[in-house]
């Protein structure tokens, strides 16, 4: 039987079904036990199979049973059950159609996948205060998944109720929103409502209709309302249109005492502020966000390539050109995404710029460009620009037409036309983690110490290459973007930040625990040493600089103030205040040490 046909078990259909069907479904639950009573391994006071019941009834039906993605493997490594469930895993999408499944199937010493025993399907914020409510009246430990994407494992636990978002979908357009509680004669804004489990590649799909764009991230499955968000969230023009989080306007979220609450700057503003920056399953569960809607831009362009240096001096001296270049032309809104530096002396550029035409693009690149493209340079550069008009940046059928190397169809039937992963993100579909680490990247480090940041470069990659990410800093970010920023909690170091420094190790597809598929641990240990060597390099050359929450280590020492330098303490002002008894508790998130 394949991954499709077995999906998520419900407990009951609605409140005909009774206890029999929890029972019934326990045959292939891999989380342990039978979900009657304190089952061995279940925390002693684990609700009674009534409990589960009477909340099935409250959810209308809608509490599940979830299914390891890979339960066909615990039987029959070899199958072709096995087999062709774990291909089905290479996709993103099919992850977030399962209760039970993570993108990420985990991190060396740290987190693997575990499956909750019951989760709530939620369809409304009424199903989401239902689960709280159970959860902090049985003492019963809560998490929540939208689209399962958090590096940290934040999104599953044993022995818990999940809130899974992934049906949450709808996207509601406003012309003119005005936030609850506005004063009157508050004019209104075009906006997106989203709801907690809509993606990004939807959130987009309806904006480009309307003629609007709203800021997300580059990733099209990572979630519009959830983590990302909440966790600040930076996308290719963020220096143009700032973060996730920046651009929302109102939220929708239940509390720990099973509130459903409205925050934006007139209610609730100390929530708004915490839930716009703070971290995901911290303050409560958002039900829906809405965001900011600009006018949808007219051109956007990518810059690709690479650039081969013939030498380890060849290579020094392409760093400093790039060091150099950078601040004057590229630290500004005009362009985002990344630069790799490798451990080969090449340099790989794969850079998004906004409202420019390509040859204004390729104007921007000459100064540096073209005297390394110079016969006898030392130098090899194999560099493309491609010019895209804007309303097709998340349009298949475009990018099919003009690079459908870039881009993977989900192949699934049924399946809306338009979904697709950029090809560059398959590496972190069922991706098993051995090192994960960001350092935010002032800009004065190109302005007033270029030599140590040349040195910087060149030293850390010889040893493991990494990204630079300009869309992940905002330094040289548009004043009206820096603006809605500031009323964040975002990090308060991303303001001088020209980018964000990510090296990252990991190995994809990969299964902890199934036979023939497992992580290869001296692989992961090695390129852990690796990570940490090179990135003991940067974390030396920028001392006191903070990590970006969302995409950070699951080891990170001093993680208050490497996640939140001086908002912490704020942030867990707003926690102690609509979470008293700690009911969202993840690893690393605000007051997550405290009792
Ligand atoms: C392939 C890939 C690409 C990425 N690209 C980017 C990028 O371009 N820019 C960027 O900034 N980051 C990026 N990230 C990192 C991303 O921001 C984080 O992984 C983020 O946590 C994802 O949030 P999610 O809601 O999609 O995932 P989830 O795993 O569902 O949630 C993440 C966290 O938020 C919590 N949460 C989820 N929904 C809710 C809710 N409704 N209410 C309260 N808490 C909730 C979860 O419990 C979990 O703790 C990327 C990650 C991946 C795997």
């Amino acid at each position: 039987m394949g991954l499709l046909s077995r999906r998520n078990l419900l407990v009951g259909a609605g409140a005909a079904s009774g206890a029999a069907a929890v029972s019934a479904c326990s045959s292939s639950d891999t989380g342990g036990g039978s979900g009657a009573g304190a089952a061995p391994g279940r925390p002693a006071n684990w609700p009674s199979e009534s409990d589960w019941e009477a909340l099935n009834e409250r959810v209308g039906g809608r509490l599940i049973r979830p299914v390891s993605p890979t339960v066909a493997c615990a039987s029959d490594a070899g199958g072709d059950a096995c087999t062709e469930d774990l291909k089905a895993l290479e996709n993103p999408f099919v992850h977030e159609d399962l209760a039970g499944a993570t993108q990420s199937t985990g991190w060396l010493d740290a987190w693997t996948t575990e499956v909750s025993p019951y989760a709530v399907a939620a369809q409304s914020a009424r199903d989401i205060a239902a689960a709280v409510d159970f959860a902090r009246e049985h003492d019963v430990r809560l998490v929540v998944k939208g689209t399962g994407h958090d590096y940290l494992g934040r999104n599953n636990a044993a022995d818990s109720l999940l809130v899974w978002t992934h049906h949450m979908r709808n996207i509601n357009r406003h012309d003119s929103f005005v936030p609850d509680g506005a004063p009157a004669g508050t004019e209104g804004v075009p906006a997106l409502t989203v709801g907690a489990g809509t993606r990004w590649l939807e959130a987009y799909g309806a904006a480009t209709e309307a003629g609007l764009y709203v800021q997300g991230g580059g990733c099209t499955s990572v979630g519009a309302s959830g983590g990302f968000i909440q966790g600040s969230g930076f996308g290719s023009y963020s220096k143009a249109f700032g973060t996730g989080a920046g651009g929302v306007l109102q939220f929708t979220v239940v509390t720990a005492d099973g509130e459903v609450r409205v925050a934006n700057q007139y209610n609730e503003p100390d929530l708004f502020w915490a839930l716009r920056g703070g971290g995901g399953s911290t303050f409560g569960i958002v039900a829906s966000t809405t965001l900011l809607a600009h006018p949808i831009p007219s051109l956007t362009g990518t810059v690709t390539g690479t650039i081969a240096a013939a030498d380890d001096a060849a290579y020094e001296e392409l760093v400093r050109r790039y060091v150099e270049f950078y601040p004057e032309a590229l630290n500004n809104p005009s362009w985002g995404e990344q630069v790799r530096f490798n451990d080969d002396n090449t340099v790989e550029l794969a850079l998004t710029w906004l409202e420019l035409t390509e040859a204004e693009a390729r104007a921007t690149w000459a100064p540096f460009l073209d005297p390394l493209g110079a016969p006898g340079s030392g130098f090899e550069v194999d560099v493309t620009f491609t010019e895209i008009p804007f309303e097709h940046v998340w349009d298949l059928m475009w990018w099919n037409e003009n690079a459908p190397d870039d881009v993977v169809a989900d192949p699934r039937a049924n399946q809306p036309d338009n979904q697709y992963w950029w090809a560059g993100n398959s590496g972190e579909v069922s991706a098993y983690w051995s090192a994960y680490e960001s350092r935010w990247l002032p800009l004065s480090m190109y302005t007033e110490r270029p030599d140590q940041l040349v040195r910087m470069i060149v030293e850390a990659s010889r040893i493991r290459g990494f990204t630079i990410q300009s869309n992940k800093g905002l330094s040289g970010a548009a004043p009206e973007a820096l603006e809605r920023d500031r009323q964040t909690s975002l990090h308060p170091g991303a303001f001088d930040a020209a980018a964000l420094i990510i090296m990252a190790a990991a190995q994809a597809p990969a299964y902890p625990g199934v036979e023939g598929h497992e992580p290869d641990t001296a692989v992961a240990e090695s390129s852990r040493e690796q990570v940490n060597e090179a990135f003991s390099i940067i974390r030396e050359a920028l001392p006191g600089q903070g990590a970006y929450a969302n995409e950070a280590s699951f080891f990170t020492e001093d993680w208050k103030q490497e996640f939140w330098g001086d908002n912490y303490e704020r942030l867990l002002q707003v926690k102690h205040e609509v979470d008293p008894d700690n009911l969202f508790r993840v690893h690393h998130g605000v007051g997550s040490d405290e009792d």
